[in-house]
């Protein structure tokens, strides 16, 4: 979700979404790892849980191996939501669609700061 961040505006160049952790894509706290030389143009905004892990993200080389080995924890997350509600999303209401895509939202970025945590390499 390290592109999260940015979005393309409608005239086709970049624009810095402001509000967008840079690590899960949940709502940015005004704190970002952005801006380590001059050339910087990107604050990289973290949310409150990721700036608990600044230093441990700021060692991470190659942040798509790490959001790969998270995906483990989107699946987990969403098991008791499909043994509540089966397995057949087309049969799911808007709301119980919501839930699952929420839940796995939330368990890869957990699981993403667990593992840039514990400062083992996802590979
Ligand atoms: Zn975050």
């Amino acid at each position: 979700m390290s592109a999260a961040s940015q979005v393309a505006a409608p005239s086709g160049t970049k624009e810095i979404a402001p509000n967008v952790c840079h690590i899960c894509g949940f709502t940015g706290c005004g704190i970002g790892i952005g801006f380590t030389s001059p050339r910087d143009n990107d604050p990289r905004w973290l949310c409150t849980d990721c700036t608990m892990l600044i230093e441990d993200i700021k060692k991470v080389k190659r942040m798509t191996a790490y959001e790969m080995r998270a995906r483990e924890g989107g699946v987990e997350a969403a098991a008791p939501v499909i043994a509540a509600y089966g397995s057949r999303l087309e049969e799911y209401t808007d709301e119980q669609a919501a839930e699952l895509a929420g839940v796995i939202w939330a368990g890869c970025a957990k699981r993403l700061r667990e593992i840039i945590r514990s400062g083992d390499a996802p590979f």
